[in-house]
């Protein structure tokens, strides 16, 4: 067993038997490099040389009925998070179109709760028009959508729907005791069955094991999710995970490393915790790990870093950013 050879199966996108996943997370310490490498490597033979770039709104933030415990905008927790109702549609356009000046083309409307009412619905909707009529890609996140609703924002022009399982079906109800992991999973199915592009993935760091992260990367694809947002907890102060250290840079860059080779062709997304973890130096790592998109601009509820230093990295990688 060797990185090359597993490398040759990752490049025919074949899935690592169980003792070459261990042989990868073994290698991170003291190989970390050469791990990096070969994601790389993987990464542009699948998904060539191109940086997904996207941004978010906090469209309507705090007082959500859940309780997931590294999040600031939980109603149960005494996190100082900026609260208030949905956006108008023309504040989501605004930002949008301040996103699509930093280099942006997708852009996620991202609202804070479990369930969507009828008044939030219609101001997705408009919100959803007037984003498209930017030229921009419009993506939700809106927590759980019935169908119903999935197929309406649809044609109003959604194209991404967002909902993050977070972590392991078996770590989950140590995160979140207010709603059960099935539910997020049945509502990642229903996005794919509407046939929009699901983003699904997870934040890192909030206790979970690496038995944890590859239940939920194989979860992942096997639900056949095409992009995979990676978070990195910043500990908040007021949630429950306030006193827990971020993970390593080392750490941060082996997990996405490993999810390279457990989910090769698919989209993996550098989202929140990105300056937590790597500081302002250590950020163009990613870029190199198997990474192949960017969140730009601001956080839910943490700031983010500067867009165009994002692009001169990507440049000085030999990458280019992408239009989607
Ligand atoms: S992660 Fe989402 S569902 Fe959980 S508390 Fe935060 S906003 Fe609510």
């Amino acid at each position: 067993m060797s990185l090359d050879s597993i490398t040759r199966k990752a490049l025919d996108g074949v899935l690592p038997s169980d003792a070459e996943i261990m042989f990868l997370i073994e290698q991170a310490p003291e190989r970390l490099p050469e791990l990096l490498g070969h994601a790389h490597r993987v990464r542009t033979a699948h998904l060539g040389r191109k940086v997904g770039l996207c941004a978010i709104v906090n469209a309507k933030s705090g007082t959500c009925s859940e309780d997931c415990a590294f999040c600031a905008q939980s109603g149960h927790h005494a996190a100082d998070s900026p609260e208030y109702p949905l956006l108008s549609p023309d504040e989501i356009a605004e930002a949008a179109a301040r996103a699509k000046a930093a280099g942006a083309t997708r852009f996620g409307i991202v609202a804070s709760g479990k369930l969507v009412g009828g008044r939030d619905l219609d101001g997705f909707e408009a919100a959803i028009r007037r984003v498209a009529a930017l030229g921009m890609i419009p993506d939700l996140s809106p927590g759980i959508l019935e169908r119903g609703q999935l197929t309406r924002l649809k044609q109003a022009g959604l194209r991404g729907y967002h909902h993050n399982l977070e972590t392991s079906a078996t770590h989950f109800p140590r995160m979140c005791s207010t709603h059960r992991y099935e539910e997020d999973v049945d509502a990642v199915r229903a996005g794919l069955d509407a046939g929009l592009y699901v983003c699904s993935g997870g934040i890192f760091g909030i206790g979970e094991t690496w038995d944890d992260r590859v239940e939920l990367a194989l979860l992942l694809r096997e639900l056949g999710v095409p992009s995979v947002p990676m978070n990195f907890l910043t500990p908040i102060p007021g949630t429950p995970l306030e006193g827990r250290a971020p993970l390593s840079p080392e750490e941060a860059l082996a997990i996405v490393a490993l999810y390279r080779f457990l989910l090769p062709d698919r989209q993996l997304r550098i989202c929140g915790g990105r300056p937590t973890v790597f500081g302002t130096n250590r950020q163009r790592e990613l870029l190199t790990a198997g990474a192949s998109g960017l969140m730009v601009g601001d956080y839910l509820t943490t700031r983010g870093g500067d867009a165009a230093s994002d692009l001169k990295d990507i440049r000085r990688a030999g990458l280019v950013p992408a239009r989607e």
